[in-house]
């Protein structure tokens, strides 16, 4: 017999893709007592995760990105007692910077919305700002403090939660890529065939050749890492003009967002391009993004960066990653497009997939995110 069509081996749930959202889809399939398997063809946390920034951040473009966000916030929360120190959890809190008048409207309006919802938030005025984040240029308008946001260092979360999955059972295959899903089979390119009750397709940008006609779209961003400046920055720091960059869906763009990290780095970012398949660093739109970033922190010229990356979001066009059945299988299980906000929401899309496979309620309504929404032509385009 030839090693193709051999089932190796059988599992209530096959997970492919060991990103961060892979990693917690396997981690939630095994605490519900589900026979788990993971198959990646790279490595633990190696595609989008590892060029995330690892901001843990409540957004409120659409109510259901704000369910989905907080939920999951709320969840890295509770996680945080088990997360090891090289996950690099802290709960800095984020800071959303406004220039002027008319962004502190935003600001009131943001308060408004995150208030009534529960959400701590404490509006700064500007000598508030000033004390908080004494590196800012003087003179801007203020901003919002939302201080349960918290930070975190991808690819150790994702590993630990396969390693966590792993300890309750789940086998774990790397360097094994995928070449085909469906009815109850996942195909290894080796040949090898798992069977699956449902299979979860957590391949981030990948799922869409291993499931047809997704509408998702790389979105490719930048990151800068300085060396070590203790105290520099306190908390996430986000323009609010960064709702404007992040919500458009064509041209390149850039906005102020940085992070303190537990190690005194300061990582800086960030850029949003569709359409660039290539990689490499695009120095205009680096040094774009820089310039952005010291005019709100001109002390960030005077530091030495030590890396420079690139990775790519898989966005969707209604900003909602997709999470739940596939209409064209039933034992096909989306987890992916999670676009920029895919470390936050990890643990919450975890949690509503399994819901969903175990045919239970989930704490909050799936039908935002459900894959039915796009599968008729694309047609919330
Ligand atoms: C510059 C940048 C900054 C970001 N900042 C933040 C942030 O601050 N906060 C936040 O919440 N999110 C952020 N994100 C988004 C976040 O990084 C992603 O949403 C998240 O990492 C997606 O995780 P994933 O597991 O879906 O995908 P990935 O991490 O890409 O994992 C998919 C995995 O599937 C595997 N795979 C693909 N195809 C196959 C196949 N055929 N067979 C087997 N394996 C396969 C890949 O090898 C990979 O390991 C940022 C993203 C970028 C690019």
């Amino acid at each position: 017999m030839s090693a193709a069509n051999i089932i190796t081996a059988s599992y209530d749930a096959v997970v492919v893709g060991a990103g961060i959202v892979g990693a917690a889809c396997a981690d939630e399939c095994v605490r519900q007592g589900m026979r788990v398997a993971v198959v990646d063809g790279d490595v633990i946390g190696g595609g989008a995760t590892a060029a995330g920034m690892g901001h843990i951040v409540v957004m409120d473009d659409s109510g259901a990105q704000f369910a989905l966000t907080r939920y999951s916030q709320q969840l890295w929360k509770e996680l945080r007692p088990a997360l090891p120190a090289d996950v690099e959890y802290e709960q800095c809190g984020t800071i959303w910077v406004a220039a002027d008048e008319e962004e502190m409207s935003e600001v009131r309006r943001k308060q408004d919305y995150y208030g009534q919802r529960g959400v701590p938030v404490e509006i700064l005025d500007q000598d508030a700002l000033e004390r908080a984040e004494p590196q800012l240029r003087k003179g801007l308008a203020g901003g919002l403090l939302v201080p349960e946001d918290a930070v975190l260092y991808p690819p150790c979360a994702a590993r630990f939660l396969i390693e966590r999955a792993q300890v309750g059972g789940a086998t774990i295959h790397l360097g094994c890529p995928v070449s085909r899903i469906g009815n109850g089979r996942v195909h290894l390119d080796d040949g090898r065939e798992l069977s699956a009750g449902a299979i979860i397709n957590a391949a981030g940008n990948g799922a869409t050749s291993l499931t047809p006609d997704l509408a998702i779209k790389k979105r490719k961003g930048h990151l800068v890492i300085t060396d070590r400046y203790p105290g520099f920055v306190r908390h996430q720091l986000v323009e609010l003009g960064y709702l404007k960059s992040a919500h458009s869906t064509t041209g390149d763009s850039v906005a102020f967002n940085v992070q303190p990290r537990k190690t005194g780095q300061v990582l800086i970012g960030s850029s949003r391009q569709y359409d660039v398949e290539d990689k490499q660093v695009d120095n205009p739109i680096l040094l774009r993004m820089l310039g952005r970033a010291e005019e709100y922190m001109p002390d960030l010229a005077q530091m030495s960066t030590i890396r420079v990356w690139t990775g790519f979001r898989a966005a969707t066009p209604d900003k909602l990653p997709l999470i739940g059945p596939w209409p064209g299988d039933s034992s096909v299980f989306l987890a992916t497009g999670h676009e920029g906000l895919g470390i936050t929401t990890s643990l919450a899309s975890a949690r509503i997939l399994v819901d969903q496979i175990a045919g239970r309620n989930a704490a909050i309504p799936v039908e935002p995110y459900l894959p039915s929404r796009v599968s008729s032509e694309h047609a919330y385009v």
